[in-house]
């Protein structure tokens, strides 16, 4: 324990109940490792397996130890401006995403909340795929317009396109890869190499790759956001989002803005969380190779169109995936079912998704239950017929996020469906 009598604290010269030291980690583990043992350390009790600090304040010894503590990141003082169960979980994240720091958020949405109030300012102007994910389009188009920050919209695979829509006033480039639905691959070295040319950060949503696929910092990228959601949790339970980046940007610009605007993670969430990324990486792996099954599947079935999925060699930017992913498509792919003209698609898509008996008919990814969705009447059903048309989401696309089901039960499931076609 600590002079100051804190139990929790990994930065403490502190030592267990016990009187033995807290033992510090060895340098260099290895990724897998840090996934398990990465965090803050145990209480005075000792527990091997993370405690869970459901507590929205924390005693302080005394007046001068409370007036030191408010002014700092380090120690724990309200659940707003810091808890250890969260603490926990931002430093397991950011050890498995290779960055100093990590701040986790109530959402994902509000972990870009946190990096728009953090970074920028009215005035200032970003660049953003068009294919993000679609309450990031309308957060950036919309609510961020309200307050002075420009957004303009370019194409996910054109770096082209990304430079052409630069402006002196450019501060911010947000990226995410692989998208949703179809599955589209930016070269975040590329966008990056971009982004610092014009003083301009780079951000990349990595909620579909996980820092198991995909680490976006090695790639140049400045920032990686996550819905933690949705792989992190993995099992469909909590919400959760999180930012990591540099020590000077997680504690110097975000986390002002987050102990003051409190769109702050539950310490039970990130407990969730937390543990859940202990086995991130064997449920990343288990889903991406079924998800390759189901894709090659799907790509042989002749009443199947089309198949979007980075895993497959018909993918336009497979090489540039394989490359950028960790050799792996992820968990995510969309295909097209054939029929002549819209409302036939339609009819024949709502047919494959209400004949499975098994898969969730749902608007979440991630899950180790799998997922199938009609995106263009659901996640993209609030745009017109001809943004969705620019999209690419056709009545036809059905998106499945495959779980950890046997691959034959979910292409058994889907069979029922097109079969009928
Ligand atoms: C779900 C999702 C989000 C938003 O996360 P929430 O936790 O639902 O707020 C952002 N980006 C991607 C890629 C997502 O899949």
């Amino acid at each position: 324990m600590s002079a100051e009598g804190s139990p929790v604290s990994a930065h403490d010269d502190g030592a267990a109940a016990d009187g033995r030291e807290a033992r510090p980690l060895p340098a260099g583990l290895r990724p897998q490792t840090l996934a398990v043992r990465s965090g803050l350390g145990p209480s005075r009790h000792g527990e091997n397996s993370e405690a869970l600090f459901l507590s929205s304040a924390f005693v302080q010894p005394d007046s001068e130890t409370a007036a030191r503590r408010f002014a700092q990141m380090e120690d724990f003082t309200y659940s707003r401006t810091a808890n250890p169960s969260v603490r926990s979980l931002e430093m397991r994240l950011a050890a498995m995403e290779g960055a100093q720091a990590a701040i986790a958020t109530a959402t994902g949405m509000s972990a870009i909340l946190l990096l728009i109030m953090g970074l920028l300012k009215a005035g200032d102007h970003v660049v953003c795929s068009r294919s993000v994910f679609g309450s990031t389009i309308a957060l950036f188009g919309k609510e961020f317009a309200k307050f002075g920050v420009a957004t303009d919209f370019v194409s996910q695979t054109d770096v082209a396109a990304w430079r052409a829509a630069m402006r002196p006033e450019t501060r911010l480039l947000f990226a995410e890869t692989p998208t949703n639905p179809l599955t589209e691959v930016c070269d975040i070295a590329a966008l990056a190499e971009l982004a610092h040319g014009a003083g301009a950060l780079l951000a990349v949503d990595n909620t579909f790759c996980t820092p198991i696929l995909q680490r976006p910092l090695e790639l140049g990228a400045d920032i990686v956001m996550h819905a933690g959601t949705k792989f992190l949790d993995g099992q469909g339970r909590v919400m959760a989002g999180a930012l990591c980046g540099s020590t000077s940007l997680i504690r110097e610009v975000f986390w002002p803005v987050l102990r003051t605007a409190g769109m702050v993670l539950s310490p039970f969430n990130a407990w969730v969380v937390q543990k859940s990324l202990e086995t991130l990486a064997l449920r990343i792996r288990a889903q991406s190779e079924g998800t390759l099954a189901v894709a090659r599947w799907l790509e042989r079935h002749p009443a199947v169109e089309r198949v979007y999925y980075p895993g497959l060699p018909s993918h336009p930017q497979h090489a540039l995936a394989m490359a950028q992913q960790s050799g792996s498509g992820g968990a995510v792919l969309s295909f097209v079912v054939r029929a002549a003209g819209a409302e036939a698609a339609r009819r024949a898509a709502f047919q494959v998704v209400d004949r499975t008996q098994l898969l969730s008919i749902a608007a979440n990814l991630g899950d180790t239950k799998t997922i199938i969705t009609h995106p263009a009447t659901t996640s993209h059903g609030r745009l017109t017929e001809a943004q969705r048309q620019a999209a690419g989401i056709g009545q036809g696309l059905i998106r499945l996020a495959v779980g950890l089901e046997h691959v034959d039960d979910i292409t058994d499931d889907l069979q029922r469906g097109l079969a009928t076609l």
